[in-house]
């Protein structure tokens, strides 16, 4: 690492103490830009690296809301507008006890770069709440959504911000924030995406990330001559993401052997099939249930609950050719990537955001796998987001077989701009090279073209 990578990473880390995550994700943009701020010193002039992790914006609101008992509770609610010099803000909304100020930071910051990479016109954001909708009511859920948007409509609207899911944030969340957004602006837009298809949303919307995240994957095999046909895949996470993965993983020939929830997860040697999917997507989206009810439904699955007092996590520990992150955040670390190799793996295309770690990261680098990071294999959905915008304005709707298309052709799109970046920076092969500096030339450039804004 250059003195002036060292020396960025440390002021960074003194501007923003307690945000380990933002940390990581900067540092790993950082230490990919090395090779391009020595061939492009102009960026170094314009202090590009120091704009770019500044926010352009941060709105840090209140939500109170009162539960079905009438109890009052307070939560915390947060929009990060990074950076808008390609486009309004875009990114989405995340409802989970965990979410903080750096969750989001690091969210808002990567979603800069995927949203470069999609070759659609959309800046970067991220939002949300610490507010758990586990266990709530749907009338809570509704309460608590029009708390949230009585504040945040203030600040977004379709040609300013435009937020869209994340984990916690499904179709019935949207359908709540857009009706408040409505009432309070007077105003049918699309100022939300993965809406209702009565009501503005495109269809694809909800699969889009899971099936961007396997094209990315087939895309990476046909390097190699290779097809997704009878390869055997982990997936973790029973949400959005990891339902539709699952989904096109079985429609490609793949055999899918894992889906977990932060219970535990769930192994079934036999494979899932498209039924057994139809009963995850029960579960999970209308029951609301947990994951291990699977095995009670399916003999022939074990169920492993998670064991705190374990520094890995076994869902990595199996015999696979092909692995999909779908849950959350560094759900991957060290000792796990290293199982992942150990047990076969060679094909990881990141479904969630960052769910490896920084040092994960260099094992499967060094070992020289198909590795593809998430602002690059997970870009389907806030592209296909992007779609529905393009929809909305020209107030059309694509067939299901258009949309799908489109989303491909972009996944390829993606997948050839961080090979050749990476082959012309001399790094082929490294998918995550090639996505941090193909998503990073693009906003750099535009921001110098606007001036010093
Ligand atoms: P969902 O809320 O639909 O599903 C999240 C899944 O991950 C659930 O199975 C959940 O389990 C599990 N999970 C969440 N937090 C944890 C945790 N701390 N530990 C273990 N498991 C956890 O979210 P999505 O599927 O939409 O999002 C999954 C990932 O994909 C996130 O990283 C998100 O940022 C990323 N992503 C999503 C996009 C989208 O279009 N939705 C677009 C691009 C990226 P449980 O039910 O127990 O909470």
């Amino acid at each position: 690492m250059s003195d002036f990578v060292m020396n960025f990473i440390a002021d960074v880390k003194a501007k923003n103490p307690a945000e380990p995550e933002f940390h990581q994700a900067v540092q790993e943009v950082v230490e990919s830009l090395e090779v391009v701020l020595e061939r492009r010193p102009e960026y170094r002039t314009a202090k590009i690296l120091e704009r770019i992790v500044e926010p352009e914006r941060v709105i840090l609101f209140r939500v109170p809301w009162q539960d079905d008992q009438g109890q009052i509770h307070v939560n915390r609610g947060f929009r990060i507008e990074m950076n808008s010099a390609i486009g309004p803000y875009k990114g989405g909304l995340r409802f989970h006890p965990s979410v903080n100020l750096g969750i989001l930071k690091f969210l808002a910051f990567e979603q800069t770069f995927k949203n470069s990479l999609t070759t659609l016109a959309m800046g970067g954001a991220k939002g949300g709440s610490d507010f758990d909708p586990k266990g709530k009511s749907d009338n809570e859920v509704m309460w608590f959504c029009q708390s949230f948007m009585t504040e945040l409509f203030r600040h977004i609207g379709p040609n300013t911000d435009v937020p869209a899911g994340d984990i916690g944030v499904g179709g019935r969340e949207i359908g709540y924030l857009f009706g408040q957004y409505k009432r309070l602006r007077n105003e049918f837009s699309g100022v939300l995406t993965g809406k209702g298809l009565n009501w503005g949303g495109s269809l694809i919307r909800p699969e889009a990330t899971g099936y961007g995240s396997v094209y990315f994957a087939a895309e990476m095999l046909a390097t190699r001559g290779q097809t997704l046909e009878g390869k055997t895949c982990l997936v973790s996470g029973s949400g959005n993401v990891a339902q539709y993965t699952v989904e096109k993983l079985i429609e490609l020939g793949a055999k899918v052997v894992t889906v977990s929830d932060s219970g535990g997860y769930i192994y079934d040697e036999a494979g899932i099939t498209r039924d057994k999917l139809a009963f995850v997507m029960e579960l999970k989206n209308v029951r609301r249930g947990r994951i291990k009810d699977y095995a009670d439904r399916y003999h022939g699955a074990v169920y492993t609950p998670v064991d705190p007092t374990h520094d890995y996590n076994p869902l990595w520990d199996r015999k696979a050719q092909c692995a999909f992150p779908s849950a959350t955040q560094n759900e991957i670390n060290a000792k796990d990537a290293a199982n992942l190799l150990r047990n076969g793996v060679y094909v990881v295309s990141e479904g969630a955001n960052m769910p490896t770690t920084l040092d994960g990261v260099r094992l499967f680098l060094d070992a020289k796998i198909l590795y593809a990071p998430g602002k690059a294999a997970n870009a389907g959905g806030v592209a296909t987001s992007g779609l529905e915008m393009a929809q909305n304005g020209m107030r059309l709707t694509w067939t299901r077989e258009e949309v799908d298309r489109r989303l491909h052709h972009i996944m390829k799109a993606i997948h050839k701009a961080c090979w050749d970046t990476a082959e012309q920076f001399g790094m082929a092969g490294n998918y995550v090279n090639g996505a941090n500096i193909a998503g990073f030339i693009k906003v750099a450039d535009s921001m110098i073209d606007q001036g010093l804004v």
